[in-house]
């Protein structure tokens, strides 16, 4: 195995963007490192499955699993069909993509995040049962969220209807609070509704869980609200619920959960992109192949349009969600593969 020192330039550059934290850079290098080494693993077990003996160098934008000879290359040709060729092009996006799989199957089973699928793509927690879903969850039960407000807030005219609303005397006021006191002794004429629809677009940050919905949670909703909870007659802020669950279910350590997001993000994310069909990606490769099994006649001048066709969508996606160094490299492709078309049709610029 070979690390070609344009690999570390590389994987350097996207680490930055990452953290101005040298650690978490370091963090999520080792990740990339990690991912792509596994990736070309892939390649080079396939290979030898298929009686080709190989080696690994990882360099620029990822790795090669390179069989140790032409001659034993060309030696297997018989047998290293198309069939063999997708597998082995395969097995590096395949085993790179499971192994993100593994990595986020473990982290569910101590009760942690990954930091990317929901946190970065924005996948609905539950999904993937992500432990961050348990505050969707709380969210999602109607009442569970009260917005409050101080009566001091109120003009004096109002404070003292407020007061009597104010049933457990906390000097907070909510809205199941007001319902309450309007049905019993029907006060709404006491409220000057313009300055009331004021008050209720006041800050989202003053919510709170009611300490009788505790009763309608369980499991881990119960868990994340009882960690919350400061004890008896204090209000169980949903600030405070947010911020100590995030806490509870990141990784401590923090090269560790850089780490692990590093891992799942470049297994899951490159090993994707890794898949479309543009050269010299294993996307591209694969494609070719299958235009080559389906007996097309110019399988290569096929899999090439497309190549140019998926890169500048491609480059032009990448681009409108604000990941240039995706965009830019995309479109180097599609001109590299237009390049190559115009070779093979004797055309020269
Ligand atoms: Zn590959």
């Amino acid at each position: 195995m070979r690390v070609h020192p344009g690999f570390w330039a590389i994987a350097a550059l996207i680490s930055l963007q990452v953290s101005p934290d040298p650690l978490l850079v370091l963090g999520f290098a080792a990740a990339v490192f990690a991912s792509i080494l596994i990736h070309e693993m892939g390649h080079a077990l396939a290979f030898r499955k298929c009686g080709i003996r190989s080696h690994v160098v990882l360099y620029h934008f990822g790795g090669l699993a390179v069989p140790d000879s032409i001659s034993s290359y060309v030696g297997y040709g018989k047998e290293y069909s198309s069939g063999s060729k997708i597998f082995v092009t395969a097995m590096g996006p395949g085993v790179q993509m499971v192994s993100a799989i593994l990595l986020i199957v473990l982290l569910r089973g101590v009760g942690k995040t990954d930091g990317f699928v929901t946190a970065v793509v924005g996948v609905p927690a539950n999904w993937t049962a992500d432990p961050i879903g348990v505050l969707e969850n709380i969210d999602q039960v109607n009442g569970s969220l009260l917005p409050y407000y101080s009566i001091e807030e109120f003009p004096q005219r109002n404070q003292k209807a407020l007061q009597v609303a104010d049933t457990n005397q906390d000097g907070l006021f909510t809205l199941e609070e007001l319902v309450d006191y309007e049905s019993s002794i029907n006060a709404a004429g006491q409220f000057d509704q313009p300055f009331w629809e004021k008050v209720q677009k006041l800050s989202k940050e003053n919510e709170y869980v009611p300490r009788e919905m505790l009763e309608h949670f369980t499991g881990k909703a119960a868990a994340a609200l009882q960690l919350a909870d400061r004890g008896a007659g204090k209000l169980i802020l949903w600030s405070d619920v947010k911020e100590l669950h995030m806490e509870s279910v990141q990784i401590r350590n923090e090269f560790l959960r850089m780490f692990t997001r590093g891992f799942v993000q470049i297994g899951l994310f490159w090993g994707l992109l890794n898949l479309l069909p543009v050269y010299p990606l294993d996307g591209g490769q694969i494609t070719r192949e299958l235009f080559v099994l389906s007996g097309a006649s110019d399988a290569i001048v096929k899999s090439l349009k497309l190549s140019i066709a998926c890169g500048v969508i491609a480059g032009l996606a990448g681009l409108r969600f604000q990941m240039m160094f995706v965009g830019i490299m995309f479109f180097m492709l599609a001109y590299s593969s237009y390049q190559t078309l115009q070779r093979m049709q004797g055309r020269y610029f």
